[in-house]
């Protein structure tokens, strides 16, 4: 790995090529052209990537993240060194449906350098945005890791896939088996918010990304900080004051932020609320600090229940 990032991006393609030719359409092969013995896998989120990981971890195989803990997936871009490693994995484990704003070239390119990458945000019975949020008809959300049971379904299709790729079947045993953890956390999580009243299931996010959350366990969105349904965007003073006057009238006590992201908007809106609101960062868009509570995907999705619980019921 050390050499692929000193050689850079020239030399990153033709590393591609030879592993192309080394490993490509030889699903026999079960050492998958990775030489320390197991499959190798990068995960571009951090939830995908925690997932992924434990997968990794039962089968005995390679996994990596490529986003640090903290960013944001929708703006993070890869160095070249990434990018290299990008073209060395057996498979890369993509969110999709145009999540990885940052990264969408460097995917393009491993595909094109004939890299197996899997959108798996496609595959999971993915929803419409919220019409009312300023999206173009039809585009479909990437946010489907907030809801457990999609993730769930996740895992065994990225169990599944890796096993395809390299050979090796425990990869599919394995995403068998992190799916029934997580359909059991789905299940512990509908518990936790159950804690929260009918009448107050009403929620305001940083940006567009509680479509799947708010189906999947029964709230409503009364409107989002930054349109869009990426971080990109800024909302104008009119928006921030239409959604001020929504939250007051709706008597909604919190906002919901972001921790991959800077909170001056949220921060702004609060302010333009007053005294009566406040702001609770969840872990939308990446998983807490190694060790912490929300440290791994089941970790943040316990960690929003319970911080969405105290600020609601
Ligand atoms: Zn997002």
């Amino acid at each position: 790995m050390r050499t692929h990032q000193i050689l850079g991006t020239l030399a990153a393609t033709t590393l591609a090529s030879l592993a192309l030719t080394a490993c490509s359409t030889d699903d026999e092969d079960s050492t998958g052209g990775d030489n320390t013995g197991g499959a190798s896998v990068v995960a571009t989120t951090t939830p995908l990537g925690s997932v992924t990981a434990q997968i990794a971890e039962c089968a005995e195989g390679q996994a990596t993240t490529l986003m640090p803990v903290g960013a944001d997936p929708h703006d993070f871009s890869a160095s070249s060194a990434q990018i290299a490693d990008l073209a060395t994995a057996d498979l890369v484990v993509a969110n999709g449906l145009g999540l990885e704003g940052g990264l969408d070239a460097a995917l393009t390119q491993a595909e094109e350098d004939g890299v197996e990458v899997l959108h798996v945000a496609e595959d999971v019975d993915p929803l419409p945005f919220g019409e009312e949020e300023g999206h173009d008809h039809g585009d479909l959300d990437p946010h489907f890791w907030l809801d457990a049971a999609r993730m769930a379904s996740a895992a065994e299709i990225i169990g599944a896939r890796v096993a395809e790729v390299s050979g090796d079947q425990a990869w599919a045993d394995c995403g068998t088996e992190v799916g029934s953890e997580l359909t059991a956390l789905d299940e512990e999580l509908r518990e936790t918010l159950a804690a929260v009243p009918g009448d107050r299931r009403t929620i305001v996010t940083d940006h567009d990304a509680f479509g799947y959350f708010t189906e999947a366990y029964d709230f409503d969105s009364a409107g989002v900080v930054v349109p869009g349904g990426s971080t990109e965007a800024e909302p104008s003073s009119q928006e921030l004051a239409a959604l001020a006057g929504v939250i007051t009238d709706e008597g909604v006590p919190a906002i919901f932020s972001n921790t991959a992201v800077n909170p001056g908007l949220v921060d702004a809106l609060a302010a333009e609320v007053g005294d009566d609101i406040t702001v609770v960062p969840l872990y939308v868009g990446s998983t807490g600090e190694e060790g912490s509570p929300a440290g791994d995907y089941q970790g943040m999705m316990r960690e929003n229940a319970r911080l969405i619980v105290d600020a609601l019921a």
